[in-house]
């Protein structure tokens, strides 16, 4: 069978074929809000479908008309599946620590139930209308492959597809149904739950198995480690058209995970990005090739990292658009594209707090009591927006929502605008102004680089009182509370006003060197001296954690190679550029010459740490 992406006959076939479906049906996706909720799980991006989503909608794939939310599962429902002795107990943390991996606070497993609760009753809602409405619907959300009657395991406390399947047993449904199970775990739990049922075949390809219980109906398929596109591929071809034409399902649910890739943080697989599309484009093809028309329901299943979503992406923006290659950008780009798509209906007029029909100055609650300073001029942040306005910004921009995610329900915020060191906002968590959330202090610059004006920020704090340090995020330099985990976002609005004002970009300089590193994907030094010296820095203290490295920095153990003498963080200006001429000094060869010239001279070394 000719099916892949990469011979010109497979591309044109499917593009052809999927076309016309696309023309008769078109396709619907679930999401909810609290998918987003932060949840401890090493290399876990809640973000992920938020992710998908925004690269679609940019791409204007997708509209939010297209886009279902979801309810979280009743109990009623959770029972069609679970032992109510299990149901019971997930109120405890202690059971859990063996599905999560580690022991969870009560905050967090009552978030983490949230999470999944909502992911069951998402995967329910996509079952309902894949079979009432004959779409395509994807979930991006789901695919809890692991969790049995009675317990969980490999963080799903809950089994979303099997939930939804006896959800729609229950409603009368009686149709023959495939789940394909392609994330590179074993999706042991459902077909543990569906052992006995012959109609419903589970189909899993993995790594190795979780469980080798007989059951009535499924194909089981052990790969090994290291597993590259030829290996897979040919499983694949031997396997999934077999079961097609033998089993003649009437639903399919394919948990598309992409933990297969090669990029993946956790997965040990080598799929390359190609292999993944043509994977999840040949399933599409065999269900619409397949005898009856079945239905067709895709849930994310397992993938690790920030760049999970990006396998996803393309595979949806491909299908969408009809069979085009769309290749998803940087995370943090997408993130920024995230932020100008929201903004892009927001009034400026608003956002300065000037009513449109009067004209005149709509003056806060603030601003009448007089609390932000006495004086037209004084009362907006960078001369241009009210108070409110930024309130305002926030909250659609939907910066406040991820704020009450992280369970502070009243985010509130503070100006002091006429203060001569720069305007400074404060975000808090609660009405009476107690917990310090965020903190920045910004100015208008024109000094910094001659003929540029710059969004200076003079200080930035982001913290979430609430949290612990962790041994995977422990204390940095200045840190009294972990971070919010808000950076880029933070980086993304800051760069909105720099559009809006048309200011040239960001500048900002790190007080300390781990400040640097996480700044590094987003800002560059200003001058090519600064940025060379950072990358010889950076490579001393390379086979350090981030933590480890700050403190060998402050214990003077980095020297120069030639003299011996300790190597010191000197706070130096970074920036983030803007506009196109900031940009090209920033990448530009004369930029670029003078960096590789200077890198030469700095030659550091990292000294053992001094026995104790
Ligand atoms: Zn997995």
């Amino acid at each position: 069978m000719d099916w892949r992406i990469s011979t010109p006959g497979g591309v044109g076939r499917v593009r052809g074929a999927w076309r016309s479906w696309l023309a008769r049906r078109g396709t619907r996706f679930v999401h909810a809000a609290a998918y987003a909720l932060p949840v401890a799980a090493s290399a876990y991006d809640p973000r992920r479908g938020e992710r998908v989503l925004s690269f679609l909608a940019w791409n204007r794939l997708v509209r939010p008309e297209h886009v279902l939310h979801p309810e979280p599962a009743s109990m009623r429902a959770l029972r069609r599946v679970h032992a109510e002795g299990y149901l019971g107990r997930l109120d405890r943390s202690k059971e859990l620590t063996a599905t999560l991996g580690y022991e969870p606070t009560l905050e967090m497993l009552d978030r983490l139930v949230v999470v999944q609760r909502t992911m069951v009753g998402g995967t329910m809602l996509a079952l309902r209308e894949a079979l009432s409405t004959k779409r395509l619907i994807v979930h991006l959300g789901g695919g809890l492959h692991h969790a049995r009657t009675d317990r969980g395991a490999g963080f799903c406390l809950f089994n979303d597809v099997a939930v939804a399947i006896a959800s729609r047993r229950e409603a009368g449904y009686r149709g023959r149904i495939l789940v394909i199970d392609l994330d590179m775990h074993d999706g042991d739990g459902t077909r543990a739950i569906f052992a006995n049922d012959p109609t419903v075949h589970t189909f899993s390809v993995h790594e190795r198995p979780w469980d080798t219980t007989e059951a009535l109906e499924a194909t089981s398929v052990a790969l090994g480690p290291g597993v590259d596109d030829d290996t897979y591929f040919s499983a694949l071809e031997r396997q999934l058209p077999a079961v097609f034409s033998a089993f003649r399902p009437q639903l399919v649910v394919f948990l598309a995970g992409t933990d297969p890739s090669v990029n993946d943080k956790r997965g040990h697989w080598r799929i390359s990005d190609d292999g993944l599309l043509a994977r999840d484009a040949f399933v599409l093809q065999l269900v619409r090739d397949a005898a009856g028309s079945p239905r067709l329901v895709i849930t994310l299943a397992g993938g690790y990292g920030r760049d999970a979503w990006r396998p996803t992406a393309r595979f949806l923006a491909w299908h969408l658009s009809g069979g085009r290659r769309l290749e998803p950008p940087a995370t943090d780009e997408l993130t920024l594209h995230h932020y100008r798509l929201l903004a892009e209906p927001l009034d400026a007029q608003r956002l300065r707090g000037i009513d449109k029909d009067e004209g005149d100055w709509t003056l806060s609650e603030q601003e009448v009591l007089g609390e932000v300073g006495a004086g037209r001029r004084q009362s907006r942040l960078l001369d241009y927006y009210s108070p409110h306005g930024v309130e305002l910004a926030l909250e659609q921009l939907g910066f406040l929502d991820r704020i009450r995610a992280r369970g502070f329900d009243t985010p509130t915020l503070d100006f002091e605008l006429d203060h001569p060191a720069g305007q400074t906002v404060r975000l808090f968590g609660d009405a009476r102004r107690k917990t310090l959330l965020g903190e920045l202090r910004v100015r208008r610059d024109k000094r910094q680089l001659p003929g540029h004006e710059l969004l200076s920020v003079e200080w930035l704090l982001l913290q979430n009182p609430r949290a612990s340090f962790t041994a995977e995020r422990p204390r940095l330099p200045g840190q009294r509370h972990p971070g919010l985990g808000l950076l880029h976002d933070t980086a993304s609005l800051l760069l909105l006003v720099c559009d809006r004002l048309r200011l040239d970009g960001i500048v900002f300089t790190p007080s300390h060197y781990h400040l640097a590193v996480q700044s590094e994907r987003l800002l560059r030094f200003l001058h090519p001296d600064d940025q060379a010296r950072f990358e010889a820095l950076r490579g001393a203290l390379e086979p350090l954690s981030l933590e480890q490295a700050a403190r060998a920095l402050e214990q003077r153990r980095v020297r120069e190679t030639d003299t011996g003498h300790s190597v010191r963080w000197e706070p130096r200006p970074m920036v983030m550029p803007a506009s196109e001429r900031l940009r090209a000094r920033m990448e530009g060869e004369d930029y670029e010459n003078r960096r590789r010239q200077a890198r030469a001279g700095f030659r550091f070394a990292l000294h053992p740490e001094p026995e104790s």
